[in-house]
C-alpha cells in the first residue's frame, strides 16, 4: 500500500494471488452490493464491510469473497439482478426482500 496507486483492495488481491497470503477480503462495488443484498453486512463502508466478511470465513478462505465479483457481474448486477436464474434465490434475502441497487 506504500506503492503509488495501490490501495487496500489492490494490495489484498496481489498478496493473495502473487504470494498466497490472505490478508483480508477484497471489497469492490460488486462485493459491496452483494454483501448487502445477501445480508452479510448493513453498511456501505468498504472497510466495515471487510470486517464483517472476514468474521464469516476462516482466514485461508478470505480471498474467496472476491468470487462475489463474478456473481455480481454475471447474475446479480446493480440495476437488474437476474434472481430468476440465481442459485442463491432460495436462500438469499434478495429472494424475499426488495433489492436496493
Ligand atoms: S437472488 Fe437476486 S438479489 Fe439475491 S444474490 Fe441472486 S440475483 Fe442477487
Amino acid at each position: 500500500m506504500t506503492l503509488p496507486n495501490v490501495a487496500r483492495k489492490t494490495a489484498i488481491v496481489v498478496l493473495a494471488h502473487a504470494y498466497g497470503i490472505n490478508g483480508g477480503a477484497t471489497v469492490d462495488t460488486h462485493v459491496r452490493r452483494l454483501s448487502n443484498r445477501l445480508g452479510f453486512t448493513t453498511t456501505q463502508d468498504p472497510m466495515k464491510i471487510e470486517q464483517d466478511l472476514i468474521k464469516l470465513l476462516p482466514q485461508p478462505d478470505w480471498e474467496n469473497w472476491s468470487r462475489l465479483i463474478y456473481h455480481g457481474r454475471a447474475v446479480c448486477n446493480a440495476r437488474h439482478p437476474a434472481c430468476e436464474r440465481c442459485f442463491l434465490a432460495d436462500i438469499g434475502p434478495g429472494a424475499i426482500l426488495p433489492v436496493n441497487p
